[in-house]
């Protein structure tokens, strides 16, 4: 008698039920008391309402109780496949058909073993009429006992509504329901420890989780259901962000050094002597973003901050302005880019914001300067080996890289601020590798140009603070853009004769392709993993996708084209070649770049005006508004062409139609989340497991997960290992258990 409350709901299903339900079950996932507790039903039916069968309404949900008179299994003539027609009776004598279709006969032997001339059952349907005679198509029912036994247990549960669970062939849903009930039978409150403090649940009027799960697996009435849909929606979040609540408590319990900022009059300081010439006036999100970030670095906890604006609303003058804090202070700052081209654009661009502040070592160096050092994997072995030392010794202030800054062998020498640039899927788990590399940690500015609703920033991000830039700077020219269907040889011509037009004053454009070879084999490398997948038409077409190689030479004989200097640019070019090609791009030595998507996050050319995108309908919404942003960047107008041939009413249309119809990266965002499926949103690591969120919906449930994240981290911030609640902290443990994939990536 002495089973410890946790014991029950660990049981193994074959210990409850038979060992047959149990294996059938487990094709579903539940193994567990808990697990198929948690396996909560997909909808309800309505309770039929219940009625004789004289008195049928075509069009009405009801449940008849009357007696099998015949029952037939035949086969379709017009079509392949089996139907079993059953005949049953009311009480007047009146006659209703049972019709059940099935592709193999199998199915249907399974409802005539049931459906015996003679036994009384009720049957569950909406009701249509066939040949003159009422008749349900595919009714639920259930058959009497022969000895009458179960009756009025059988009313009274066709009085409620029915739980209908995502089943299987092999698993019927009444299967799962039944397994479910012998469970319920058994199960007291003591067996279900609730992980919401009571206060908590009393605040909000929340059902108990025993409540709740009786409830949700066996309700009486709509609102019974309802009222425990509320309360497990609740936990969910509610346990998601006490996880997240308690990530933010142990983040805050470690230590950094503080880089304060310098004295107001510092002369001495580089970042006052960078301000002072900062070619351009700071947007009020800038000056604001920056002041928050200095008072983070002032800290001597680590600073753990998300900061997200749209594509050019000026991001890297902000971190740069950190790590010249950082500087000041006498630490290092490493910046992490997501690519080589990237990371090399950024070591460019910084050295050229700073000027001869960056000169550090050079003779007439104002004293204040450092050294801005790129480390990346492709670097040779000298030049590796300087740049490991300037990081080592500390000559340098800034360290540009890509992943390879992160690897073991790189040393610094007092590395304060670390600032990951456009990674919206810099994930916990990437997350926690920061967590224990450097020692003390440093300060982490994470930034991205992937807008996220807030609630999935508190879902997903939990535990980093936000900062937004919501402005772009003054003075940007708009950019169009047009969806071009790729069939039209008229509009296709009409694309390359804007494209020349755009060179012939003085501006360049890219052509952008999903794969880089001409070449069947090659898997479409390139092309976003979060686009066309969910398109079943796009995918059935598997039309061949334009190559750069090919597009390439296309264009170069392009008569229309002919005399423009046309290059390309792709992943797998050797460093050297990509970085020469980028920088005569940049210096307008190239009119034309035919790129992938290596050009997508932060390449910086304010002489580039057009975009054009080839198979556009293959790309993610958040990777076309990236690509849109490489345009428009100075002062003249981008105009961005989406050549697509996805079929009007596909999910690809409508999602080139939302990037025509705006360019705020928040409300693409939006739409790219009511386009996709909620599993994409949290990342697929958790889809299908029994700890993924089962109820609660990232966009829909705002306020919910709004409202479980105030309480959660008030009760952390109270009690921060949850001492006083256990239940809590096993509820976190069976979610997240050990490995934390649960919110890994964006
Ligand atoms: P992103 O946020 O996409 O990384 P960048 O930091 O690359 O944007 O900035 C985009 C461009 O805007 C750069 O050329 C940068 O020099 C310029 N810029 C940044 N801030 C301002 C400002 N306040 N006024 C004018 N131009 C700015
Ligand atoms: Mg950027």
């Amino acid at each position: 008698m002495n089973v410890s409350p946790m014991k029950f709901l660990e049981t193994s299903l074959d210990k409850v039920i038979t060992k047959r339900a149990a294996k059938v079950l487990a094709t579903l996932g539940p193994t567990t008391v808990s697990e198929l507790l948690r396996y909560f039903p997909r909808r309800y039916q309505a309770p039929g309402t219940l009625m004789d069968v004289d008195e049928l309404v075509v069009g009405e949900h009801v449940t008849v109780m009357a007696e099998v008179t015949s029952s037939t299994i035949r086969g379709m003539r017009s079509r392949v496949g089996f139907i079993l027609e059953a005949r049953v009776s009311g009480n007047s004598g009146a006659e209703l058909s049972l019709t059940f279709f099935s592709k193999n006969r199998g199915a249907l032997i399974f409802h005539e073993k049931q459906l015996i001339p003679g036994r009384r059952g009720l049957f569950t349907g909406t009701v249509a009429s066939y040949q003159g005679r009422p008749q349900l198509m595919h009714p639920d029912y259930r058959i009497i006992d022969a000895g009458g036994e179960n009756e009025a247990e059988l009313l009274a549960a066709s009085k409620r509504p029915t739980p209908v669970y995502s089943a299987s062939a092999k698993v019927s849903s009444w299967t799962i329901q039944a397994a479910i009930e012998v469970i319920l039978g058994t199960l007291r409150e003591d067996d279900v420890p609730d992980p919401i403090p009571s206060y908590v649940q009393e605040d909000r009027r929340l059902l108990s989780r025993f409540q709740a799960l009786k409830q949700i697996h066996k309700p009486e009435t709509e609102p019974q259901y309802f009222a425990a849909q509320k309360r497990l929606r609740f936990e969910e979040a509610f346990v998601l962000q006490a996880e997240l609540a308690r990530r933010r408590q142990d983040l805050l319990s470690k230590v950094a050094v503080a880089r304060p900022l310098p004295a107001v009059d510092s002369t001495e300081s580089i970042l006052a002597r960078f301000d002072a010439r900062v070619p351009f006036t700071l947007t009020d999100g800038q000056r604001y973003v920056g002041e928050e970030i200095a008072q983070d670095l002032n800290q001597t906890h680590p600073m753990l901050r998300l900061l997200q604006g749209d594509v050019g609303s000026g991001k890297t003058i902000v971190a740069l302005r950190a790590m010249l804090q950082v500087i000041d202070a006498g630490g290092q700052a490493a910046l992490l880019a997501p690519t080589e081209v990237l990371a090399v654009q950024h070591a460019r661009g910084i050295n050229a914001l700073l000027g001869d502040l960056a000169d550090s070592g050079y003779l007439g160096a104002p004293t204040q300067a450092t050294k801005v050092t790129l480390l990346t994997g492709s670097l040779g072995a000298k030049d590796r080996k300087q740049a490991l030392l300037d990081a080592a010794s500390g000559a340098a202030g800034i360290v540009v890289g890509t992943h390879a800054l992160l690897s073991q062998g790189v040393l610094f020498a007092d590395l304060g601020l670390l600032v990951v640039d456009e990674q919206h899927r810099f994930g916990v788990e990437q997350r926690d590798v920061l967590r224990t590399r450097f020692e003390p940690q440093p300060h982490t500015l994470v930034m991205t140009a992937t807008p996220i609703p807030r609630t999935v920033a508190m879902t997903v991000f939990g535990d980093l603070t936000v900062s937004t830039l919501s402005e772009l700077p003054a003075g940007r020219a708009p950019t169009v853009t047009y969806i071009v269907p790729a069939e039209n040889p008229v509009w296709m011509n009409r694309v390359w004769e804007r494209v020349r037009e755009e060179v012939e004053q003085g501006r360049q454009a890219f052509v952008v392709c999903s794969r880089i070879h001409d070449d069947v084999s090659e898997p479409d490398a390139s092309a976003s993993d979060t686009a066309a997948s969910d398109d079943p038409a796009a995918l059935a077409e598997r039309r061949q996708l334009r190559a750069v190689d090919e597009v390439l030479a296309e264009l170069r004989s392009h008569s229309i084209l002919h005399g423009l200097r046309i290059e390309m640019l792709h992943g797998q070019m050797p460093p050297a070649e990509k970085d020469a090609v980028m920088q005569r791009f940049a210096a307008a030595e190239i009119d034309v770049l035919v790129a992938t998507t290596v050009i997508e996050v932060g390449i910086d050319v304010p002489r580039a005006s057009t975009m054009v995108v080839l198979d556009a309908d293959r790309f993610g919404i958040s990777q076309l508004h990236q690509l849109r942003g490489r345009v428009g960047r100075g002062s003249t107008p981008g105009i961005c062409l989406l050549v697509s041939s996805a079929p009007e009413d596909s999910t690809a249309a409508a999602r080139l139609d939302a990037l025509a119809a705006t360019t705020d990266g928040f409300e693409l965002a939006r739409t790219d989340l009511e386009l996709r499926s909620e599993g994409d949103v949290l990342g697929q690591a958790q889809s299908g497991r029994a700890s993924s969120l089962a109820l609660l919906r990232v966009l829909k449930d705002a306020d919910v997960i709004e409202d479980a994240r105030e309480a959660a981290f008030d009760v952390v911030g109270k009690d921060p290992v949850l001492a006083g609640y256990p239940a809590l902290r096993d509820a976190i443990e069976r979610q997240f258990g050990g490995r934390e994939e649960y919110i890994d990536r964006a």
